[in-house]
């Protein structure tokens, strides 16, 4: 009897000590791990097309409310913003690769900046007109998701500043 409670007791200690070294919140760092889906690759460059309720099931509401209602996280927020790590951004939607770190520059704007993006069809373009502004619109070249906007006061050798939201993007350091 004596044996089985110190068995018990060796299993609830065991038990709190594990549960203790859990993380109680997600990072917005690992946002990206709980974006992964059967479409979502770094290799597949097919288009990807889906529906917004499609959309809905696959992303979190952080990164379907600007990759699919084109909204824009607040400045200064995005981890990636200030990052110097050496890797790959992908789409954080579908996993198409769109910036490579040396790309990226500190523009100081709040947002993660690059000057170019790795390849041309990595991207799209489209105009946008809104907020009485007349800017140049950001897509992903596989499935569309909205990721900011480009602007003409970048770098050499561009002279481009993609500016893009953090929240959609998806970070492999090299
Ligand atoms: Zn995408």
């Amino acid at each position: 009897m004596k044996q089985l409670l110190s068995i018990f007791l060796a299993i609830l200690c065991l038990q709190s000590c594990y549960s203790q070294n859990q993380p109680s919140k997600k990072t917005s760092m690992d946002q990206s791990k709980n974006n992964t889906h059967p479409n979502y690759s770094h290799t597949d460059s097919s288009k990807l097309v889906l529906t917004n309720s499609e959309w809905k099931n696959l992303l979190s509401p952080e990164v379907y409310a600007i990759a699919r209602e084109k909204g824009t996280e607040r400045p200064f927020t995005s981890p990636f913003e200030t990052s110097k790590k050496l890797g790959t951004y992908h789409c954080a939607a579908c996993g198409n690769p769109l910036f490579k770190s040396n790309a990226k520059f500190d523009s100081g704007c709040g947002w993660p900046s690059f000057f170019e993006p790795i390849t041309k069809s990595s991207i799209l373009y489209l105009p946008d007109n809104t907020l009485g502004m007349k800017r140049i619109e950001v897509e992903c070249g596989r499935c569309k998701a909205h990721l900011g906007h480009v602007f003409e006061d970048g770098p050499q050798p561009t002279g481009l500043r993609y500016c893009i939201n953090g929240v959609v993007l998806d970070f492999e350091e090299k």
